[in-house]
């Protein structure tokens, strides 16, 4: 798999070396265009210049024919007069033809404008083409005249028909040159034998392509000292057109584009050399815009496709961190959510271990009291026997309203020990109901029948005055009893180990919505009044003659409890005259509420 990076780096040469391959095709294209623009207008400028030429020379070869028709001419021909150097003086200095020459038919030259030493012509070719009744043209590199000559030779015919001699005008080609040497492009003209013979650049001037040895019968003559070696070049064919890689010329372009026009009237060829750098710039400021445009329309795509790119890359972050944050709080959500049942399971678990505090508390109160408990239940049982003993005797005698009195006293005592079992009972049943309303007089009534045998087996007096009004409060009545009952004992363990007195004062009264209930003891007084209800706070040790009493501190905080839940309240303290005075105040319900 490629990374990012890689993909990129791919896509961008790939792109970089298509905008190198169009803009390559578009130069190209550019270039074969400006071309073949090069290629019309050096066509356009050789054909002008090559006009231009053969217009100039056709001058000359006009005056060589009106010179021959020239009376002054034909007479100095014939001998009749020598005296015609004046007028071709005249006429060449008027037609600024370098020199005009009368030739007789054998070849001898009768009279010059430049009256220069004669020569003879005989044998020359542009002679032997005049003596045939033609124009004679021919060029040459003049001893003579020290320079380039173009040479036009007209045939004078005598009267009578034949050809009687030849009228030779000579122009100065670098006269005629003159006028547009340096102009562009580089034309030259080169003869039949390959010699550059005219040029607008004079560097060209006199250049021989191959051996150019002296060549008569054609329409030209050199020696080869006079000629030069043509320019170095390498030929090179392009769509039809031919391309010229010049080497080391200083006026000559060095990639030119070449052209040939044939000018059979001079018996030359035109030929012309167009620089082609002007196209190779066109070409490569097209490739240069082609290039750019598309260099910018990439950039541009370029930087849209990273904006798009990073755009994607902010979200995908932005995507996991909100998933990372999901994910944490889904975390938390469990973790939370296991906390609540965690804590559920606590509640559960802390009220099973209240109710079963409750329960433990209740079965201690319940062994303490096993003893007074079976001699409460003894003592009836004792005396129902004896009573049933002596009923029976009363029977025997015939007594038998004594022994109904007797038979009475048994259902008393049958009746007390039914209470107090059903008494006992309650006290250990679980109680698991909700608040009730219930008559405050008969919980106590209740716990003073349950204690009524120790408290009488240790000697202590029990004052409980009932009031005279209904006091109902709210709360359980076994739990109430559990209460009270836990206030009384400790009472009495308290005094167990003093002298007499030994009392307990129960008291109730009703304050608007409260009752209070007071348990008051003639004991010690709490040591630590503030710890009384902590759970497991006892100072009650098991004495070595088994007077004392084993706590287990639980009774207080489970009454604490108890009363609490009601919606009430229990305090302990001591009492200013000596003893503990413990209060529980709960929830009074009126007479009113009552019978509602
Ligand atoms: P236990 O009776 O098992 O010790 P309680 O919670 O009922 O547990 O009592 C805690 C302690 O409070 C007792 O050990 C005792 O020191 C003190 N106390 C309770 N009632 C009295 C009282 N009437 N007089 C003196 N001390 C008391």
């Amino acid at each position: 798999m490629l990374n990012a990076l890689q993909t990129r780096i791919i896509a961008i040469v790939t792109f970089l070396v298509t905008v190198t391959v169009l803009s390559a095709v578009v130069g190209w294209a550019g270039y074969l265009s400006a071309l073949d623009q090069l290629e019309q207008r050096g066509r356009s400028d050789l054909a002008l210049a090559s006009d231009r030429l053969t217009g100039e020379l056709e001058r000359y070869r006009e005056l060589a024919v009106l010179m021959s028709d020239h009376p002054g001419v034909s007479s100095a021909v014939t001998g009749e007069t020598n005296n015609v150097s004046d007028l071709l003086r005249q006429t060449a200095d008027k037609t600024g033809s370098l020199d005009i020459l009368v030739v007789s038919r054998f070849g001898a030259e009768l009279a010059s404008a430049s009256g220069e030493g004669a020569i003879s012509h005989g044998g020359a070719p542009y002679f032997e083409r005049a003596m045939d009744g033609a124009m004679g043209v021919y060029h040459r590199v003049s001893d003579r005249y020290g320079q380039r000559t173009f040479l036009f030779a007209a045939p004078i015919f005598s009267e009578s028909g034949p050809v009687s001699g030849a009228v030779i005008v000579v122009v100065n080609v670098s006269a005629v040159e003159a006028v547009w040497r340096g102009a562009r492009p580089t034309v030259f003209f080169t003869d039949e034998l390959g010699v550059t013979f005219i040029s607008n650049r004079s560097e060209m001037v006199l250049m021989a392509r191959g051996d150019v040895g002296i060549a008569r019968g054609t329409s030209a003559e050199y020696y080869p000292d006079t000629l030069r070696p043509f320019l170095t070049y390498r030929n090179r064919e392009l769509r039809g057109r031919t391309l010229w890689a010049v080497e080391g010329q200083r006026y000559v372009p060095e990639d030119a584009l070449y052209l040939s026009l044939p000018l059979p009237v001079i018996q030359m060829t035109g030929e012309a050399l167009l620089d082609v750098s002007p196209a190779w710039t066109l070409a490569a400021l097209q490739a240069g815009v082609a290039a750019a445009i598309c260099l910018a329309f990439g950039a541009m795509l370029f930087l849209a496709t990273e904006r798009r790119r990073t755009l994607a890359l902010a979200n995908a972050q932005l995507e996991g961190a909100v998933q990372a944050r999901t994910v944490e709080l889904s975390r938390i959500n469990v973790e939370l959510r296991r906390e609540v049942s965690e804590r559920i399971a606590a509640e559960a678990q802390l009220t099973k271990a209240q109710s079963d505090l409750v329960q433990a508390g209740k079965l201690s109160a319940l062994g303490q009291m096993s003893a007074g408990i079976s001699h409460e239940l003894n003592q009836p049982l004792m005396a129902i026997r004896s009573y049933a003993e002596n009923a029976e005797a009363f029977l025997e005698r015939g007594k038998v309203d004594v022994a109904g009195q007797n038979l009475s006293r048994i259902a008393d005592l049958a009746r007390r020990m039914g209470r107090i079992i059903r008494n006992l009972r309650a006290f250990a049943k679980q109680e698991s109901e909700g608040l009730t309303d219930v008559l405050l007089t008969d919980v106590i009534s209740g716990v003073l029948e349950i204690v009524d045998a120790r408290a009488k087996g240790e000697g202590v007096e029990i004052a409980w005055q009932p009031p005279t009004q209904k006091l109902v409060v709210r709360g359980g009545e076994v739990r109430l009893q559990q209460v009270v009952l836990n206030l009384v004992s400790n009472a009495m363990d308290a005094m167990a180990m003093q002298e007499t007195p030994r009392r307990i004062e129960i008291d109730a009264e009703c304050k608007e919505n409260r009752v209070d209930l007071y348990v008051r003891d003639t004991g010690p007084g709490l040591d630590e009044p503030d710890r009384i209800f902590d759970p497991f706070y006892s100072t009650k040790q098991v004495t070595s003659d088994g007077t004392g009493r084993d706590g287990m501190g639980l009774g207080l905080s489970i009454s604490y409890g108890l009363v609490q839940s009601f919606g009430g309240m229990i305090r302990g303290r001591n009492h200013p005259h000596g003893g503990a005075v413990f209060t529980v105040t709960l929830d009074a319900v009126h007479p009113r509420e009552d019978a509602a």
